[in-house]
Order: C-alpha cells, then sequence, then structure tokens
C-alpha cells in the first residue's frame, strides 16, 4: 500500500482530467476496473459535470528568469482548477493571487477553485516573504475545456445482489493522508475480497469528492438500494487512532459493527455522529438516499495541522497505520459477511450438548467460552436476534458466537432465519 501510495503521489489529480485517468490506470494493475468518462455540461442530480482541467506547467519568475515558484517541483503551488494566465505583473498585482499559511511558514497549503474561474498560486510563506518588490512572469499552461469527468468502479459480485458500497476520492494532487490512504486501502481490501466466497457483492467507487459521488448517485438513483452496508474510507494512514463517523440512520449494520470493532480492539478511538459535511458520506447519506453509509478515518477531517497542506506527504502515512487499517476493514466485511440471524430448532428447555459431542470439558481454544457461547446462541437464536445482537449482549468476540452457531448449525440445532 505504501508503494503504490509513492506511485501516485506525484499525479497533479484534481476532479476532472489526465490526473484522475492516470490515477485509475495505475490502480487498474492491482484490481479489476471499469471506468466511466462522463461529458461536460452532463445535468447530475442538482449539480452540471464540470469542463475539464488539465496542466502542463506553471511558475512564478523573477526578472532574471529563475522559478521561484515551480508546479515541477510541487504540484500544490497551482490553485487546483486555475484556468490559464501568461504576464507580467508587479508583486502588488501578483499578491491577489497568492495564497499561504501564515501558522506553518514553512508549508505549502492546498487550495481549489473548482466552481468559480480564476487563477493562483500557493506557497510557502518563507516563500512569499522573499518576494522583493519588483515584477514577475507568471504562468499557468492549464486548459479548462468540454471533457469529460472519469470515475471507477471495481465490482465483485457474491452469491447476493445486496451491496457493500467502499467509496473513497481520487480528486487530490499530492495529498497523500488526504486520499491516497483512502484509495490504497480499498484497493488492497478488494485485492483480498476478489479472493474469498462472497455472500454479499462489493462494489469499490473511485470517484472525484461531492461531484463525482453525485454523479454515481444520478446514474445509479434504482440501484442505490441495494447498498446494505457502506464505508467511506480516508485519512487512514496516520498515526492518529481510528474515528469512526456514523452512517445517518445513526444504528445501521454497519455503525454497530464497527463500533462493536473498535471497542473489541481496546485501543484509543472515536465514534462521532453524522454530520452533514466532511466526505462523500454527504451525498450518500442525502435525505433522498439515505444509505447506511459511515466513514473511517484516523485523524479527523481538518482537526490536525497538516490537513490539505504539503505537509500530508509520504511521512505523515506509515505502512504500520496503513496495515492496521487494512485488518481493520478486513475484520469489518468478515463480520458482515458472517452476521446471520438462526432460530433454535430445539427451543423447549436447553437441548442437550453433550450427546450431541458439544458440551466441551477440554481441548479447543478454551471450552468453558466455547459452551457458553454456544448456550448465548442457543438462547438468542429466536429468528430475531442476529449473530451481532448475541455478540453484543453478551460481550464475546464475534468469531466466538460465529463458530458456535457453525457447530450448532452442524448439529441441526439451528436454522437459518430469512427475516434478517
Ligand atoms: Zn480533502
Amino acid at each position: 500500500m505504501y508503494s503504490l501510495i509513492g506511485e501516485l503521489y506525484p499525479i497533479c489529480r484534481s476532479i476532472t482530467g489526465d490526473g484522475t485517468r492516470q490515477t485509475l490506470a495505475l490502480l487498474g494493475q492491482e484490481i479489476p476496473l471499469q471506468v466511466f468518462e462522463i461529458p461536460s455540461g452532463t445535468q447530475v442530480l442538482d449539480w452540471t459535470v464540470p469542463k475539464e482541467w488539465n496542466i502542463r506547467d506553471a511558475y512564478i519568475k523573477d526578472l532574471s528568469g529563475a522559478r521561484i515558484v515551480d508546479f515541477q517541483k510541487c504540484n500544490l503551488h497551482v490553485l487546483n482548477y486555475s484556468t490559464p494566465v501568461n504576464a507580467v505583473m508587479p508583486l502588488a498585482d501578483l499578491e491577489q493571487h497568492l495564497y499561504t499559511l501564515p501558522d506553518h511558514p514553512a508549508w505549502i497549503p492546498y487550495r481549489t477553485s473548482y466552481y468559480s474561474e480564476k487563477w493562483g498560486f500557493c506557497l510557502s510563506e518563507e516563500q512569499r516573504q522573499s518576494l522583493q518588490d519588483e515584477r514577475y512572469e507568471v504562468c499557468i499552461d492549464s486548459t479548462l475545456a468540454d471533457g469529460s469527468l472519469t470515475y471507477a468502479e471495481c465490482f465483485l459480485p457474491g452469491s447476493i445482489e445486496d451491496e457493500v458500497l467502499i467509496s473513497c476520492h481520487i480528486c487530490h494532487p499530492s495529498l497523500c493522508n488526504d486520499n491516497l490512504s483512502g484509495i490504497a486501502v480499498a484497493t488492497f481490501l478488494a485485492k483480498h475480497l476478489a479472493t474469498l466466497n462472497r455472500r454479499y457483492s462489493y462494489r469499490f467507487l473511485f470517484v472525484p469528492g461531492t461531484i463525482g459521488a453525485i454523479t454515481w448517485l444520478a446514474r445509479n438513483k434504482e440501484h442505490a438500494p441495494k447498498v446494505k452496508h457502506g464505508l467511506v474510507l480516508t485519512t487512514i494512514g496516520d498515526c492518529s487512532g481510528f474515528t469512526y463517523k456514523r452512517s445517518r440512520q445513526g444504528n445501521a449494520d454497519i455503525d454497530r459493527v464497527v463500533e462493536y470493532l473498535l471497542r473489541e480492539r481496546s485501543e484509543a478511538h472515536s465514534i462521532e455522529d453524522f454530520t452533514p459535511y466532511g466526505y462523500d458520506e454527504r451525498q450518500y447519506c442525502s435525505p433522498g438516499f439515505n444509505l447506511p453509509v459511515g466513514v473511517l478515518t484516523r485523524s479527523f477531517y481538518g482537526r490536525v495541522p497538516e490537513y490539505h497542506t504539503s505537509a500530508d506527504n509520504l511521512d505523515f502515512v506509515k505502512p504500520q497505520q496503513l496495515g492496521a487499517s487494512l485488518d481493520l476493514c478486513r475484520q469489518i466485511t468478515s463480520t458482515i459477511e458472517h452476521n446471520r440471524t438462526y432460530t433454535n430448532q430445539s427451543p423447549y428447555g436447553e437441548p442437550q450438548l453433550g450427546k450431541r459431542g458439544l458440551y466441551r470439558s477440554t481441548g479447543g481454544r478454551d471450552p468453558e467460552l466455547e459452551n457458553i457461547a454456544r448456550l448465548w446462541v442457543l438462547n438468542f437464536s429466536d429468528g430475531r436476534y442476529s449473530l451481532l445482537d448475541i455478540a453484543e449482549r453478551s460481550h464475546l468476540p464475534f468469531t466466538l458466537i460465529c463458530d458456535a452457531a457453525e457447530a450448532l448449525l452442524g448439529a441441526g440445532l439451528l436454522r437459518e432465519s430469512n427475516c434478517h
């Protein structure tokens, strides 16, 4: 995952353009991707697909011809979606177009101007201080023209049509935690799920933020109710503990599964209620759709100084944190896959487990706990409580509850209920 992030880091992405295509082409070498191109001007829900933006070069040169701000060194230097410019101007005029972070004088901010046409440069406050009162040559060699918006899906069919949606945004240029960490974890989760027998179908979306999610929803309005569980993955490679933001529903299975697993991990984490700002959950959880989609992150949206700056770089994300994030995602999908509801076929008194070889006095990982787990599953499997309900109520690990159900099913003591 970390080396994939290293490959993607230099690419200048935006909500449209060749940067997203290059990104998806690299991901397509890892997982099966279907890429969609939606023409500029297409109406998508209440929005319109914008013009396509591409950039080749940009700089500010001093009178000696030296590039003092250079897009080739860092693509954050250009206000993302800048219109083209080629002019010589005094510092006073140039300053109207400069963005810096005075509180972090060595960092370059990341700024965008998607829906109003203007141009600008982002630079460190230190660079700005060094500008003299003279004339500067500014050039942004970009195009903003009719083209298309690019997004991709990786679809992994399961034995049922109900879907798990995993979404990440692909529209930020050289920022590692915000966008690339989510992309990397989603890609490797898809790789892992592709090797398994799946009950659910999985749909991974790689979309530009906001407009991409809106475009997907506009094109899949009828299909959206198939999504039974969903996660937005982003800012998931830094050293903070996990943060989970609940879906708008607040108590959907995905909310309960993630909260349950985070509690079980006994490491610092936080749970946030849904808010109508943040990432693409805003679209999936808009009231017309109200899909059960939560957000799994580490450092939360906008709460660390590195957010949307050049400090969100290859040092800010760590291979070990990416690994632990992927591991949690695998646990989440495994729990979703195995969460069923059963009905006890011998509900009058406890069935005698000993005569069925199901009452263990020795052996196994912990015979006492295994017996207790079987009693919990038998007692609460009345067609109403799922295995997740039973795990939550018993405070036993979900995997132990699952193993108990499998043993009881094998002995004919349970039947799967279809009312879950
Ligand atoms: Zn962002």
